[in-house]
């Protein structure tokens, strides 16, 4: 049985969280990269040593051509993937008056335009198996509610609610299920120098979140059980909202 699933931006982060889950689980991984090919590949290596079963694949997701030059030729050779999950993004955050043009755009390019790049080469292989499948992505709290200094961001993650939350519509009688996990503040990279004590004070747990924990929600929509489970936004927050 063909059981890939893609997982962008999983060499590092929640991605990798992701991915390491899924694969404990039995998933074949399509492990995507970006810049770190030896993370990635350290990555696939840990999932071999478990016993699982990872393959690499390198695109940048605001690239639409390369992503779909890679995207068709990965599944012409390996079949259409089961599931998908979208979790690259990127923060470039600042106060509106202070936000550059061009960090605008980056953060709409990579965290909105590449539900288009990556998904659109995918999906019409994913109907043609006429087998269920899953497609989650990452959302945020932020998308939901808002967050000064955060604009662009927020715009990105509320735009990926409305898409998933359409794409939802148009697939849920072809048994493909999508689905957007909102975390709140999570233990990466992305939220290194956000994570001070006056930021835990607004979290009602009282801690940031950790990557695995965003991780299990993922594998669960990925799974048969959640068949019934289409165009939702399920948060991973502490509380937040
Ligand atoms: P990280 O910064 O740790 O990792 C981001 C990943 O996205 C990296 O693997 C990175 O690859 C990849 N990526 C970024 N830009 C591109 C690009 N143009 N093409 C391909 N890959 C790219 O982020 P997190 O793990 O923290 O976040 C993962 C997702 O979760 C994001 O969508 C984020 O918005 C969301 N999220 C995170 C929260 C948090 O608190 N951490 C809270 C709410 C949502 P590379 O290293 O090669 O650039």
């Amino acid at each position: 049985m063909n059981n890939s699933v893609l997982v962008t931006g999983s060499s590092r982060g929640i991605g990798r969280a992701i991915a390491l889950e899924i694969a404990q689980a039995g998933y074949s991984v399509v492990i995507h990269y970006r810049k770190e090919r030896s993370q990635a590949e350290e990555l696939q290596k840990h999932i071999a040593s478990i016993g699982g079963n990872a393959r690499l694949l390198q695109f940048d997701v605001t690239d639409r051509d390369q992503c779909k030059q890679i995207l068709e030729t990965d599944i012409e050779t390996h079949g259409a993937y089961y599931g998908v999950v979208c979790n690259a993004g990127i923060i470039r955050d600042g106060a509106f008056p202070a936000l550059s043009g061009e960090d605008w755009d980056s953060v709409i390019h990579t965290n909105l335009d590449a539900f288009y790049n990556v998904l659109h080469p995918l999906i019409m292989p994913m109907v043609r198996r006429r087998k269920p499948g899953r497609i989650v992505t990452l959302a945020s709290v932020s998308g939901l509610m808002g967050n000064r200094g955060q604009t662009n961001y927020s715009a990105s993650k509320a735009g990926i609610i409305a898409a998933s939350k359409s794409l939802a519509l148009e697939l849920a009688k072809r048994e493909i299920t999508v689905n957007c996990v909102a975390p709140g503040l999570i233990e990466t990279e992305m939220t290194d120098d956000i994570l001070s004590k006056e930021v835990m004070n607004m979290i009602p747990a009282r801690r940031a979140g950790k990557a695995s924990e965003v991780a299990s929600l993922v594998k669960y929509l990925l799974s048969p059980e959640a068949a019934y489970i289409t165009r939702q936004v399920i948060s991973v927050n502490g509380g937040m909202c």
